[in-house]
């Protein structure tokens, strides 16, 4: 028989732990490595504290993740109460691992006058509206459905609104995490999989202005002015951050996390030492004074040899 084992970081020391139909509250340490209360060690058999272990130690350190929910499998001995369904297991199984549980892809959406029903695998959901039309989702709600299960429907209601529909039912796409051995066709999913509306663009782009300081954490240098920052998503993830800052230096700082603000100058450096270029960084050096320079000496060089 498989255990449910649903696990939800609610911040850097503490999870919520449901396994089957028990809840448990864990501390976990500074190191990821969750500290057994009494009422776990006595109703959690040790080897699924050991999979707990595994599990939080691959979301603490793997991609972040803050909630994963599991079946875990494991060849009991024949004697072992829980072969015989008789209570907790006090064996030593052998193969345990986990699988992720696939999350249910059917939503349906129905608009009523004063509410708006959500029917989600087998659960029903009927929710009030709030002022500006778009469903309100208490936190009862918002801790039975997938996070990103409000997002979609708050997309949804405008566009059926706008068509006159008062029904509809989405076939939701998986999105995996790219190491996933499903995805690969060699297992089993262990990884978070997300899921997505499937009539939202993939690419989703989008410019914002403000005023700021930003500054390379490579060279240290620093501009101010206004910004203009260009955000490119797929999947709803970051794939490019650009700000320019727009008046007199037009200086461009490339965003890749939120400690790591690189200038377009010290970027072209690390490009040609990692020897990592994406196609228009090429072109841009192809066409620049500097390059077109320099070329015909390497050129005449080679001749030489050839002679
Ligand atoms: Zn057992
Ligand atoms: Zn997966
Ligand atoms: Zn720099």
């Amino acid at each position: 028989m498989s255990h449910e084992l649903d696990i939800k970081v609610e911040n850097k020391y503490v999870v919520e732990v449901r396994l089957d139909q028990s809840v448990f509250t864990i501390d976990v340490d500074e190191h990821g490595r969750p500290q057994f209360t009494e009422s776990v060690l006595e109703k959690v058999p040790p080897y699924i504290r050991e999979e707990m272990k595994t599990i939080l130690f691959e979301m603490k350190f793997g991609p972040k993740q803050v909630h994963k929910c599991v079946y875990i499998d494991a060849d009991h001995q024949e004697w072992c109460p829980e072969t015989k369904g008789l209570g907790n297991c006090n064996c030593t199984p052998a193969n345990v691992s986990y699988r992720s549980k696939k999350p249910t892809q059917q939503l349906g959406i129905s608009i009523g006058e004063e509410y708006v029903e959500l029917k989600y695998g087998e659960s029903v959901f009927k929710l009030g509206l709030k002022r500006n039309g778009y469903a309100d989702f208490p936190e009862s709600v918002t801790k039975e459905l997938p996070p990103e299960i409000p997002f979609i429907v708050a997309g949804r209601i405008p566009n059926m609104r706008k068509n006159g529909i008062n029904q509809t039912q989405i076939e939701l796409e998986i999105v995996h995490d790219f190491w996933c051995d499903e995805l690969a066709g060699v297992g089993v999913c262990r990884c978070d999989p997300v899921l997505r509306n499937p009539d939202e663009p993939k690419l989703t782009q989008w410019w914002e202005a403000g005023w700021g300081v930003l500054t390379c954490v490579v060279c240290h240098k620093s501009y101010n002015g206004d910004i203009s920052s260009y955000h490119v998503r797929y999947d709803w993830a970051p794939l490019f951050k650009r700000h320019r800052i727009t008046d007199n230096h037009n200086k461009v700082y490339w965003e890749f996390w939120r400690k790591t603000l690189i200038c377009e100058d010290c970027l072209r450096n690390i490009m040609s030492e990692t020897h990592i270029r994406f196609p228009h960084v090429i072109d841009d050096v192809e066409t620049s004074p500097r390059v077109r320079r320099r070329r015909p000496i390497r050129d005449r060089g080679k001749l030489r040899l050839v002679k």
